[in-house]
């Protein structure tokens, strides 16, 4: 496990460095936004126990959340239920894409939480009367996760929502199943717009560590979720955070992770630290190439491998 000193000290433009002449991957281009996006953006950052928070250049720059943000949907849909989200969704990894139109076999329910038909369901299971509700409280918990107000870009909701013909399958194959009692189109909503929530590198870093470190975060110090609560979520991170390439995430860089379609990486160590990088292009996984080149070099320069 890394020393405090190592994490404050590692020079993490020096590491943007080393990765910034990798040109493999594509942009995600189910949204034009991320079509759109600078190839060329990277920023990485570390969350540490003491609330020291360091980036390299571009650690300011923000984007959309996308996927990153369902470990902390499971987490609030948990916090909700008082932990019965774990009857409503399975846990156990695909091997599939993440967008992939199927259920488990033998009770409907999403296969995990870190796929779209597990996160889409996560939002239905949050406190409120209706979608305006539920995504405000999403909002406000995710603001806790961040110790900081954050904020939807609405014109992404939007195109979530109305070019998301896979996440509106998914959620009317869910209602077939009796998975989901609120409506398709609600669930859908709620989905697009937490997937839509603006972020940078240090922000998701803290969010990261927030699950890290037994559901406090290290910045404002509030308690955010039970140390259970955070321990359920890092450990689903671990199996199904990276989709089909979770094994072999798992193998290079040891560290419980979401990746997603902006590009965005968030890693949780336990008991140790939160990081995030963010960089667009995307390899076959739905994961950015930059991001899991530079968390394998972070993981292995700071001795992050959880079996390491
Ligand atoms: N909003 C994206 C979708 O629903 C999230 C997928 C991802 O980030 O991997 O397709």
């Amino acid at each position: 496990m890394p020393q405090g000193r190592e994490a404050h000290d590692y020079d993490l433009d020096a590491l943007r460095e080393r990765v910034m002449p990798e040109r493999g991957g594509e942009r995600s281009s189910s949204i034009p936004q991320l079509a759109d996006a600078d190839p060329d953006a990277f920023g990485i950052a570390l969350a540490l126990p003491d609330g020291t928070v360091r980036s390299s250049a571009d650690g300011r720059r923000t984007f959309g959340i996308q996927s990153a943000v369902k470990p902390f949907l499971f987490a609030l849909a948990l916090a909700d239920t008082d932990g019965a989200a774990l009857d409503r969704v399975g846990i156990e990894p695909t091997g599939e894409a993440f967008d992939a139109l199927k259920l488990e076999s033998d009770t409907g329910r999403p296969p995990n939480p870190m796929v779209n038909a597990g996160a889409i369901l996560t939002c239905a299971l949050v406190d409120g009367d209706d979608p305006r509700e539920r995504s405000a409280r999403l909002l406000a918990g995710l603001s806790r996760f961040a110790g900081r107000e954050l904020e939807v870009d609405h014109d992404v909701a939007h195109s979530e929502h109305l070019l998301g013909d896979r996440n509106h399958a998914l959620a009317h194959l869910m209602r077939a199943e009796g998975a989901l009692s609120v409506s398709a189109d609600d669930a859908v909503a709620v989905y697009a717009s937490a997937c839509a929530v603006i972020v940078d590198v240090e922000i998701l870093a803290v969010m990261g560590a927030t699950l890290a470190l037994g559901g406090v975060n290290p910045v404002s110090g509030e308690r955010v979720v039970s140390a259970e609560v955070a321990r359920d979520v890092v450990a689903v991170m671990a199996t199904c955070g990276v989709y089909d390439g979770s094994g072999r995430w798992m193998r290079s860089v040891g560290v419980p992770a979401k990746s997603s379609v902006s590009g965005a990486l968030v890693l949780s160590v336990p008991g140790t630290l939160g990081a995030a990088v963010m960089s667009p292009p995307l390899d076959d996984q739905g994961t950015s190439v930059r991001g899991r080149i530079a968390s394998e070099i972070l993981s292995a320069d700071l001795g992050l491998h959880v079996f390491g």
